[in-house]
């Protein structure tokens, strides 16, 4: 059985749905604090009331980059530190590249890497100071291969498989560990946009996933769990594919 230690405090960005939320079920259900950020009160009080008292809800656009070393004071000053960082929050958008505008463009490599970044920075700083810390990103099969439609969506995850190279070496002397998932194709509101009504999108994810089923955001939660366990103390930089087998998929 994979064991996390006791009492560490967590921020899952995007922890009110989807895969977020089966991060943070799974480090509640291992005793981890968990603080959970989106926009939407609704979907993270009902994700509080049913993960329970580890669960932290906070409402909050991480677009607003100038709150968030605001906010990040505000949850160490709450809980004493924070040991684990997962960016977990993002956006897609399924459009032909002709059709998608500098605005839009710029608004996915916003959420997406601009977010990514400067939460991380401010999080890496009180780890640092206290000399450990591990951090999970997310990218996405877009970032293995072509998928068309996906331009922004694709520049931004190949941008966080970049920066999870660049901050597991800079930040691996200071104690740090940085790990990247990348997710294949899993059953959550952002996939169910992308492939539902699209008949021949999801044939094509279908054929090259050689378990020939879409993933379940716990099968992310699992990887996560591992990733910030002692079992993975030797382990950073790594991107890990949870995607039954889509990314070597013929
Ligand atoms: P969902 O759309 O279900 O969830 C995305 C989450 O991100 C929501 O909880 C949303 O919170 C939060 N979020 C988005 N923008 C902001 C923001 N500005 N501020 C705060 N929170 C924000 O997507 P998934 O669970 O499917 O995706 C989670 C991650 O996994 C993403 O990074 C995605 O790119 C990646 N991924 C998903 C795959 C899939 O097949 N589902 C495949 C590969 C990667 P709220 O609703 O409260 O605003």
């Amino acid at each position: 059985m994979q064991t996390a230690s006791p009492n560490k405090v967590a921020i899952v960005t995007g922890g009110g749905g989807g895969i977020g939320l089966a991060i943070a079920e799974n480090f509640v259900s291992h005793d981890i604090t968990t603080v959970i950020i989106g926009r939407n009160q609704e979907k993270l009080n009902a994700a509080g009331a049913d993960l329970g008292p580890l669960c932290h809800p906070v409402c909050q656009d991480l677009d607003d980059l100038a709150a968030l070393p605001g906010l990040i004071q505000q949850i160490i000053t709450r809980f004493g530190r924070i040991d684990i960082l997962v960016n977990n929050a993002g956006i897609n958008q399924k459009k032909e590249l002709t059709d998608v505008s500098d605005l839009e463009f710029q608004r996915i490599l916003h959420t997406n890497v601009s977010v990514v970044f400067a939460l991380s920075r401010e999080v890496v700083r009180s780890m640092v100071a206290a000399g450990n810390g591990v951090i999970i990103n997310i990218s996405s099969m877009a970032a293995q291969y072509g998928i068309p439609k996906v331009i922004a969506y694709s520049a931004s995850k190949s941008a966080i498989e970049g920066m999870t190279k660049a901050m597991a070496v800079e930040l691996a002397p200071k104690g740090i560990r940085v790990n990247c998932i990348a997710p294949g194709f899993i059953a959550t509101d952002m996939s169910e946009k992308a492939l539902n009504g699209d008949a021949e999108r999801k044939q094509k994810v279908m054929s090259r996933t050689p378990m020939g089923r879409l993933g379940a955001p716990a099968d992310i939660g699992e990887a996560a769990l591992y990733l910030v366990s002692e079992g993975a103390k030797y382990v950073t930089g790594v991107v890990l594919p949870v995607d039954g087998g889509n990314s070597i998929g013929f």
